[in-house]
């Protein structure tokens, strides 16, 4: 992706008068947990349909105001993004391929009818914003802010059509280690009864409807006692599409790596495809294809799948060491991180942390 001018200075900086206290936000910062604690401001802009995007700014965190006929609680239009700031050992704060986000970003605007933003005002909206709450990025390994821009339309009105109006905001949340403790292999659910997404629908954006009707799924695989599902392509209910926030890849035993191909119903992940260049840049034979789930259970009954892990954000990469279904239960491997999974998720940490040389040029300096 081509890097274009980012816009922080549009964003106009009104500093909350009473952050946090510094104690306070050292002892959040020491021990956080993920999407509870967010820092002292959040950053803004407002779209309506004859003035384009204006009201760049960066405020006081809190309560929005919404009217109880804005069009996003009664049609769900929203979408939303999901990227780190991590502050390398010199103290200084970088993001991982944020261009990649902001891209997305606009995609998803589109194809739920929302306006596109800018890109350079997504990276500007996020520079602006991390550099006046610079103090909440946390130091110390694996630690992050987790950033979260999303956009929803404000309009009041009730007729169904897109809206006139839209808010864009960022907030952010600090993260620690995703596994604590080390990292665990998960369970995995194959949801044969409930689909993600279909062909022509909305499974390629980050729309927030997709996550709804991924909860009860979620649910589901919970009380059958497993940590996340993984869903099935709608048409045929055989071939293997994503978890419900994460990528799935397939390694088999002679060093081949797949992934599924992307076809429109799933997310196109920024950790996706910065492994696929990493395996490839190591000499794996990478592809993106189809993937039936029957190839997978015969290549684990017979060792030719030697690991499965997930991706995305959040946790990095993440060992799958169970997979199951409604007829069928299959421990991946020895049940415990393979060495291809433990690696790509060391080299990514390594790059993004900023500990290896970042060959592909993925990380920008706020
Ligand atoms: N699939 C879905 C459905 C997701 O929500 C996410 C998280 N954004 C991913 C995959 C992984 O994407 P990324 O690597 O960009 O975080």
């Amino acid at each position: 992706l081509a890097t274009v001018a980012v816009a922080e200075d549009a964003f106009v900086v009104h500093r909350t008068g009473s952050p946090l206290p510094d104690a306070q936000r050292e002892a959040a910062l020491a021990q956080p947990k993920f999407g509870t604690v967010f820092t002292d401001h959040m950053a803004r802009a407002t779209w309506t349909a004859g003035d384009g995007w204006h009201d760049r700014r960066v405020e006081r965190y809190g309560p929005l105001q919404l009217d109880p006929a804005a069009a996003v609680l009664h049609y769900g239009q929203e979408i939303f993004e999901g990227l780190k700031a991590y502050r390398h050992d010199d103290g200084s704060v970088w993001t991982f391929r944020p261009w990649a986000n902001a891209a997305r970003f606009a995609a998803s605007a589109y194809r739920i009818a929302l306006p596109e933003l800018p890109q350079e005002d997504f990276l500007g909206a996020i520079t602006a914003l991390v550099r006046t709450d610079a103090a909440w990025v946390p130091g110390g390994e694996e630690m992050s802010l987790y950033l979260r821009p999303f956009m929803y339309a404000s309009e009041r009105f009730l007729g169904v059509r897109p809206s006139l109006e839209a808010e864009f905001l960022v907030i952010a949340s600090p993260v620690g280690p995703y596994f604590a403790g080390g990292v665990q292999p998960v369970s995995i659910w194959v949801a044969q009864d409930f689909h993600r997404a279909g062909a022509g629908g909305t499974g390629a954006a980050k729309f927030g409807g997709n996550y709804a009707g991924s909860l009860l799924p979620q649910q589901v695989a919970h009380a059958k006692g497993f940590d996340q599902v993984c869903f099935l392509d709608a048409a045929t209910n055989s071939v293997l599409e994503e978890l419900g926030g994460m990528n799935v890849f397939v390694v088999e035993a002679d060093g081949r790596v797949s992934t599924p191909e992307l076809t429109g119903s799933i997310l196109e992940g920024v950790t996706r495809s910065s492994i696929l260049r990493l395996l490839s840049d190591a000499g794996h034979e990478v592809a993106e294809r189809r993937i039936p789930l029957d190839e997978v259970r015969a290549g684990l009954a017979d060792g030719r799948v030697a690991e499965v892990f997930a991706c995305g954000t959040a946790a990095v990469v993440t060992p799958i060491g169970r997979l199951a279904g409604d007829d069928f239960d299959l421990t991946v491997g020895d049940g415990t991180s393979g060495p291809v999974t433990t690696r790509i998720r060391a080299q990514l940490t390594d790059i993004q942390y900023g500990r290896a040389a970042d060959p592909h040029g993925w990380m920008h300096r706020l």
